[in-house]
Formats: structure tokens, sequence, C-alpha cells
């Protein structure tokens, strides 16, 4: 059950201590807080877990401070929408706001190899006006005898770097619960000159225990991954692992799904789930047209299969995305055949731009 309070409730405030007393005359019964106060959006909850089923509606929604009460399926509990009756009201995070109306680029690359092309990628970012970026430090390969990433030694100055381009936050991957306290101490100890959004990769969308371990912190935002050969009911209840650990602040990536009839992209593209996660969770989604159609190729048309994979899912409402660039594709030590140059980056970023004000337009008639 999610009792619902006026945004101008504080969650430590007399109305949600009255309904936590109440809420703890019921055998089995316990009280959570969540609360989000943005820029534009603010939202107190209390969530009521466990023998719930008894504990009738009215008992709450006459008190003070409350404006409804919904009564919420075993599933989704905390990440859902709850048929439309739950807000989405998004996170903050280092000064952008995350959200499902909001739109981020994460232009990057995929593995961290030379300093030089980090540093041209950011500061071909910066030149674009673009301030959220992608970088791998930890890489779960499939090979173990390919790259596996420079891990903790390259975080130092990955961080001053992105730091000294303005971008602040760079979505990273972690492949352990050691490498959050890695990335923590890295940006500690360089006088925190960005922010991290942990990403799960699509591996690990089902291990639990790091779920948990992404869910039991709230310093960094998540990006999870669907996994490769999950339902998207499967990869939704994986990310409820992470919400219903304490961390709320997540964004679901669609990166596409193994199959093949996906062939002869890497993946068979899942972009048209974006508007149905939207409906199902208050989670913003991001789609990485990279990992998905797996190959820089240019179509008849003169836009590459990656362009076109992004559109696909920025026409439906995509939030994010996620996108392999790097300045020397060729000598890329992961996925250099499905990144753009970064001579490509403008008209990339012009394109998409397109298409998102098509999908606002869309939009704006479907509401009118
Ligand atoms: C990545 O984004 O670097 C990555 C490895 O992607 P995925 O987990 O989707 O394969
Ligand atoms: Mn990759």
């Amino acid at each position: 059950m999610i009792i619902i309070l006026q945004p101008d409730v504080a969650p430590d405030g007399p109305e949600v201590l009255e309904i936590l007393a109440a809420a703890a005359h019921y055998a089995g019964v316990t009280g959570k807080v969540y609360s989000f106060k943005g820029q534009t959006h603010a939202l107190v909850e209390v969530h009521l877990l466990g023998e719930t089923k008894l504990v009738p509606a009215d008992a709450f929604s006459d008190r003070r401070g409350v404006v409804r009460v919904v009564r919420v399926s075993e599933r989704y509990r905390v990440i859902g929408r709850h048929a439309g009756q739950v807000d989405a009201p998004g996170f903050d995070y280092c000064g952008e706001h995350f959200g499902q109306e909001t739109f981020h680029f994460f232009p990057g690359l995929c593995a961290v190899d030379e300093p030089e092309y980090v540093e041209a990628t950011f500061r071909a970012l910066a030149a674009a006006g673009i301030t959220t970026a992608r970088m791998g430090a930890y890489k779960p390969r499939t090979s173990p005898y390919d790259f596996q990433g420079l891990g903790k030694p390259c975080l130092p100055w990955v961080f001053e770097l992105a730091g000294k381009y303005g971008v602040k936050v760079v979505s990273m991957e972690v492949l352990r619960e050691s490498h959050l306290d890695e990335i923590r101490d890295a940006l500690r100890a360089s006088g925190e000159p960005t922010g991290v959004m942990l990403q799960i990769g699509t591996r690990n969308a089902q291990n639990f225990e790091l779920l948990k371990a992404v869910g039991q912190q709230q310093e960094f935002p998540v990006l999870f991954k669907r996994g490769m050969g999950l339902t998207l009911e499967e990869a939704l209840n994986a990310c409820e692992y992470i919400a219903s650990e304490g961390n709320r602040n997540i964004v679901f990536c669609l990166r596409g799904v193994k199959s093949h009839l996906g062939a002869p992209h890497r993946n068979l593209i899942d972009f048209a789930h974006v508007p149905v996660i939207k409906r199902l969770t208050r989670l913003p989604v991001c789609i990485d047209p990279s990992h998905s159609a797996g190959r820089r190729v240019l179509a008849p048309d003169g836009l590459t299969e990656i362009h076109h994979a992004a559109a696909d899912g920025v026409i439906v409402g995509a939030n994010m995305v996620l996108v392999d660039f790097h300045p020397a594709p060729a000598s890329a030590l992961c996925d250099g055949p499905q990144a753009l140059t970064l001579e490509e980056l403008p008209g990339f970023v012009d394109d998409v731009r397109i298409v998102r004000e098509a999908y606002l337009k869309r939009v704006q008639r479907a509401r009118a």
C-alpha cells in the first residue's frame, strides 16, 4: 500500500509520523518513507510493507496531508506505476534532472583506453554542449583473453578529465560491489570533479547480489541494462531488487535482445518497449543504439544504422541515448566496429534532436 502525501509535507513531518504510528497498530506491517525533492517536483510517500491485505485504505485516506492511498500489487511495488495511480517524479543528480520527460545524450567510449582518446572525446562533447558521457573502465568480455578494461588505475585521470571538460555525470559499468568503493574513493581523492551513474550491464542483469549492493547505496544513481535474454517482466523484477533495497534513482536501458531474428544486427532492437516501460514503471528509459545495432554501417540514405536505431527509440519517447563514440574506432580495444567517430558527433546530435522534436510534437498533438 502506498500513501501519497501532499508535496508540502516534510518526510519527517507530523503527518508522516502519525501515519507510521497508525501503521504500527497492524501486526506484520512496517512503514517506509520515500521522498523526492527536485527543482520542479516534490514527492513524499509512505509505503506500507508486509501483511497489508487486512489494512483498510480508509484508515489512512482521511488523515491530514494525504492525497490518496494506492493498493499495489506485489510486483514492481516500488518502481511500478500501479495503473497510473502514482507519479513518475524522476530524480536529480549532479544538477541534472532525469525523468520520463527529460532527454540526455550519454556518448563516449565503450572502454577507456588512452588518455588522449578520453580527452578528445570529452573535448568533443564539451564543444557539442553535452555534459553527460559514457566511459567503461571495467569490461565484462565474452572471452577471458580479450581486453578486460583498465579498471581502478584509470579512474583518477578519467574523472579529472571529465571535470576539466565540464562533464557532470559519467555512466560507468560495475561488475562487483568492490568497484563501487573504488569509484567512490577515486572521486573523493580527485575532489569530486564529476558524478557517476553506475551501469549494470546486460550480463549482470540478474546478478541479484550486485543489484542489492547498488540498491543499498543512494550516492550513485543506477543505469540498469535489460538482460539480453530476459523478458521485460524479468528485467523489471531485477530493477525492483535495486529499488526495494532503497535506491530509486534508476534508469532502465534497452540495448536489444539476443535472437537470430535480429541478424544482421548484433541484437534484436527492442525499442518499441520504451512506452511500455513508461506505462508500467516510474523509470526514465534509456536506449543504447550501439550495442543493439552493433555495427557502424551506412544505409543508402546516408545515415548509419546506429543513427536509425537511435531514431527508433527517440521517436517513441526515450529519455536517454547511451552511444559509443571513439576518436579512432579502428584502434579501439573494445567494440570499435560499432563506434561513431568524433567528427560524426555534431551530426548525430542534430539528427537525434530532429527526432526528439518530432516526438514532442506527436505528444503535443495527442494531448491537444
Ligand atoms: C556497455 O554498455 O559497455 C556494455 C557492455 O553493454 P551491454 O551490457 O549492454 O552489453
Ligand atoms: Mn561495448
